[in-house]
């Protein structure tokens, strides 16, 4: 199908722009605005117009001139774009401090993807519910992940388990990971895999912050 194929040659980056127009969208409608100008957007995300009217293009969408985009239309487009129809499971492998409060702030903010399962090492804290959120065994990973339907995780276990906490997933059959741990892994190309290290990104900001002395 058209729309299918469109939505597989969608860059990552207008993937990511949808998701944070979205969030911006969500703000000025519960404000009660019903209308909003490609620059006003761009505005909001510190990007330039041209992009923002690019991405909304590419997912088939174009304002009046007059009006701009109708802010109602545009998050339900944006939602059957990005959203999975069917809800996605999610599961947090490592409940340490970044785990839990990655629990504590998600839980209920989506209603499309739901952290329903966690799992660590420690006997502690299995058997534990946080947030509505079970805690299981690591050695139950592979049976929880097919039983509870879990396509999405998150892992937040040290960095010196990262690797085979990945291969474990791999082999469970999961099919999509967010690596917040600062250790790449490698997976097989057909699983999609988002690394996210928040030390790398703070020393980024640290650079900056430093060179601004340089000037
Ligand atoms: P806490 O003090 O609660 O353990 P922390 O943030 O210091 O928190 P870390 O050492 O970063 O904890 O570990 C993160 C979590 O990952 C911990 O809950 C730990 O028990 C868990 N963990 C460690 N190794 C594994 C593993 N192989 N599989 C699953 N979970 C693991």
């Amino acid at each position: 199908m058209k729309i299918e194929r469109d939505l597989k040659n969608l860059p990552h980056k207008t993937i990511e722009r949808l998701s944070q127009y979205r969030r911006a969208l969500l703000i000025c409608h519960e404000q009660g605005q019903t209308h909003i100008y490609s620059h006003e957007i761009a505005k909001i995300q510190h990007i330039t117009a041209v992009q923002v009217r690019r991405d909304l293009m590419l997912i088939g969408y174009s304002g009046t001139l007059r009006k701009g985009y109708n802010v109602k239309d545009l998050i339900d487009l944006i939602g059957e774009i990005i959203d999975s129809k069917r809800g996605i499971n999610v599961a947090i492998i490592g409940i340490g401090n970044l785990g839990r409060a990655l629990i504590n702030y998600f839980v209920g903010k989506r209603s499309h993807l739901e952290i329903v399962a966690s799992f660590d090492i420690n006997p502690d804290k299995i058997g534990n519910i946080m947030s509505g959120v079970p805690c299981y065994s690591i050695d139950e990973l592979a049976d929880k992940i097919h039983e509870l339907h879990i396509e999405v995780a998150i892992m937040t276990v040290p960095a010196d388990f990262a690797t085979q906490t990945a291969d474990a997933l791999v082999a469970a059959g999961i099919k999509g990971i967010l690596n917040y741990t600062p250790k790449p892994v490698n997976v097989p190309e057909t699983i999609y895999l988002e690394e996210y290290d928040m030390i790398t990104s703070l020393e980024k900001v640290a650079f900056y912050v430093k060179i601004q002395d340089l000037n």
